[in-house]
Formats: structure tokens, C-alpha cells, sequence
């Protein structure tokens, strides 16, 4: 884990963000590395770092239940394997230009450019979904922001349609 100033000195102490029926290994978020926070819109809650971390530096190792379905708390691993991880990849926001990229291969989420304490974390989700369970409108200020958010594979549905005709 890497060292910080925001590090708890005794009176809390970091645990594992992962519920501990899940298999402990070295990398998994903590929680003095991470908060699951209100974003106050319609994005409901979002993961912020607490921490700094590197462009290129692992930011966690991730975990969770294999699941054959895609809901909200899933990643998807193949299209027939999904990764249910309700603890930290469920509150990984979207963004169309985001800061996290997710490797399924290895289980771990890399920075793809800094990141500085109380940046939310963010993924496309489209790096990783063929479908997605709910499409959405995305509003993360990116300058390539797709504006209507839905699995790689998936043509906007008819609410979709309607909100990019607009
Ligand atoms: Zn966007």
C-alpha cells in the first residue's frame, strides 16, 4: 500500500473495503485510500481517492463473485462471466475520458493519468460491458462524452434515441 500524509494515525483503523468472506490479498482497497461518497446528482454514489496515486500505478486489486448475469455491481470479465463486486467496482462512476482503466485479465484497476486525493474514480464503462442493465444520459464533461451512456454493443434504446435528438 502506498504511504500517505492522510493516513489515520491510531484512532481508525483502515480496513479492508472488501467484506471479509471475500479472500484477503495484498492490493485490495482500503479504507484509508478510498470513500464512498454522495455525489449529490443523479450519479448517486461515487468512489473518491483519499490518496494520491501515479499514472501507470496499480490503484487496486479487485475482487468479488462470479456471477453469469450483468446487473449495476458487475464487470464484465467475458460476456458469460461478470465480476459481482457491490464493495468497490460498484461505485466506480463513468466517465467518457475517466481515470481508471480496469484490467480483467490481471483483476486490478490502473490510474491512466494522476490522480490527486478527492478525484473520483472513474471508468468507462464501455471499456469493459457489451451490455449495460440501465442505459443513461452521461454528463461527464468530457470533450468526447458521448452524451448517451450504453454497453459497447448496444444501440441507444428508445429513451437513448429521444434524449440525443434533442
Ligand atoms: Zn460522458
Amino acid at each position: 500500500m502506498p504511504e500517505s500524509e492522510s493516513c489515520q494515525r491510531g484512532s481508525e483503523e483502515a480496513v479492508p473495503l472488501y467484506d471479509r468472506l471475500i479472500p484477503r490479498e495484498e492490493g485490495h482497497p482500503m479504507s484509508d485510500q478510498f470513500e464512498i461518497v454522495d455525489t449529490g446528482d443523479a450519479r448517486g454514489r461515487g468512489l473518491r481517492s483519499k490518496v494520491p496515486f501515479r499514472k501507470g500505478e496499480r490503484v487496486a486489486r479487485l475482487s468479488g463473485v462470479l456471477t453469469n448475469h450483468t446487473t449495476i455491481d458487475t464487470i464484465q470479465i467475458i460476456p458469460t462471466l461478470h465480476l459481482h463486486d457491490p464493495w468497490f467496482c460498484r461505485f466506480l462512476l463513468h466517465g467518457c475520458n475517466p481515470n481508471l482503466a480496469i484490467d480483467v485479465t490481471v483483476m486490478e484497476a490502473m490510474a491512466t493519468r494522476d490522480i490527486r486525493p478527492g478525484d473520483y474514480l472513474t471508468i468507462d464503462y464501455r471499456a469493459t460491458e457489451d451490455v449495460i442493465e440501465f442505459q443513461f444520459p452521461c454528463h461527464c464533461g468530457a470533450e468526447n462524452c458521448c452524451r448517451w451512456m450504453r454497453g459497447r454493443l448496444e444501440e441507444p434504446n428508445e429513451a437513448g434515441r429521444a434524449f440525443l435528438e434533442r
